[in-house]
């Protein structure tokens, strides 16, 4: 196999998510990549190529794995083929790599525009930490209205951070007007594009800067490893890089990064799957008199269905469900599921779903960041690649449970 680099990128998605990184040990020729587990790596010694050691552009240049080793080179390798990204850069986790980008990016008195509807570990770093304590001015908007980043625009803005589709609510930015705005703005724009799963929406071709992913959902997608990743401008990848591998330090280790790469194989696939079970399930509660609401970036009744039908290729397997009746109900639902698993995470083969309450005893993630049309509180169910009927069965055995006012009946 030696596949020359221009050549893999006119490949399909599924060819470059399979071969991009891979390649044939030297010594042993085994055609899978090694774990190297080793945390240090034998420097040059001689007085004009020892820098070489050292050189962030020398991207098979280990020194200490903090910095860089194999196993993140190889999964960077793929995750910059998979999205057509100038280079990549992995971390430990979706929140070290989001974190690591802000932390190099920006420095106090700058300001950020982040999209309010956020993944909370993020919401949270930014208000708690980034705000009241490093001195960054932190602006949370609904980005889901492209103008409403045009207006908070600030002269010392310097980065646009949107979550599209946003966790938990599936809330859709317009990545193609936003690049746009940022860009008149000279400002960089960051998408997080975790529940798009790589394959179903490519930010950096509507014109965003850098696209993150935690890895631990969908490309990982076996529940079994935490990961993150930054891909985009080589430019913004190596300040991040310089800055985040080597001060902050939260480094993949080696066999998350293996485990993450081989996943990464069959993503396109799984993807399909999770799109097309995505679709059947949330045609299905639609239906249901128990259901009150599903919102699925995939249904005509999603607000913003248009949008994700422009920017997206599939609408995977993430949607909220409201159910009728007092609060208890979501209680009686959980309980009686079977099949789908009560538990935190998404993009697993498994299907998962949770509870998030209308004001639960962590209110930052009650009413206050999830306004619309909350109700009681919505479910958030990852769709996951069981047979699809087998998932429905589950669901409507659970939903028996639901007591509706006699009104409703
Ligand atoms: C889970 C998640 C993160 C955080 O990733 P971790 O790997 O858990 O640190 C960030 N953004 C989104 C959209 C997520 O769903």
């Amino acid at each position: 196999m030696n596949i020359p680099e221009e050549e893999m990128q006119n490949m399909g998605p599924a060819t470059r998510s399979i071969h991009c990184g891979e390649g044939v040990d030297a010594e042993t020729k085994a055609i899978r990549r090694p774990i190297v587990l080793a945390n240090s790596f034998e420097l040059n010694d001689d007085a004009d190529t020892l820098s070489e050691s050292f050189l962030w552009e020398n991207t098979h240049a280990y020194n200490y794995p903090r910095s860089r080793h194999p196993n993140a080179r190889y999964l960077e390798e793929r995750l910059a083929g998979m999205e057509n990204g100038e280079d990549c850069v992995v971390f430990a986790s979706g929140v070290a790599a989001i974190s690591g980008t802000f932390f190099s990016l920006l420095s106090a008195g700058d300001h950020i525009i982040s999209s309010r509807i956020c993944y909370i570990g993020i919401h949270g770093l930014l208000n708690e930490h980034l705000a009241k304590r490093f001195g960054v001015e932190v602006s949370l908007v609904d980005t889901w209205d492209a103008d409403n980043v045009q207006a908070a625009l600030r002269p010392n803005t310097k980065v646009i951070h949107i979550e599209t589709p946003a966790n938990p609510t599936t809330c859709i930015s317009d990545i193609e007007a936003i690049a746009r705005i940022a860009k008149r703005a000279c400002v960089i724009l960051s998408v997080d594009s975790t529940f798009a799963g790589v394959v179903t929406q490519d930010p950096l071709a509507l014109g965003a800067d850098l696209v993150m992913h935690s890895l631990t959902k969908y490309v990982n997608g076996h529940g079994d490893g935490l990961g993150g990743s930054v891909t985009g401008r080589q430019d913004l990848i190596t300040r991040i890089r310089d800055a985040a591998s080597v001060h902050l330090g939260a480094t993949i280790n080696p066999f998350n990064a293996w485990l993450i790469m081989r996943s990464a194989a069959t993503l396109p696939l799984r993807m399909k799957q999770h799109c097309e079970n995505g679709m059947h399930i949330a045609r299905f509660l639609e239906a249901h008199p128990k259901v009150s609401f599903v919102r699925y970036p995939g249904l005509k009744s999603h607000s913003q269905h248009e949008l994700a039908k422009k920017q997206m290729n599939g609408f995977g397997g993430m949607m909220n469900i409201g159910l009728k009746g007092e609060s208890e109900n979501y209680f009686r639902f959980l309980k009686n599921l079977k099949l789908v698993t009560h538990a935190v995470c998404l993009g697993h083969a498994e299907s998962l779903v949770q509870y998030y309450p209308q004001e639960g005893d962590r209110p930052e993630i009650g009413v206050l960041n999830y306004p619309e049309d909350i109700g009681e509180g919505f479910l958030r169910l990852s769709v996951g690649l069981e047979d699809a009927e087998d998932i429905v069965a589950d669901l409507r055995q659970a939903l028996d449970h639901v007591a509706l006012p006699s009104e409703d009946t």
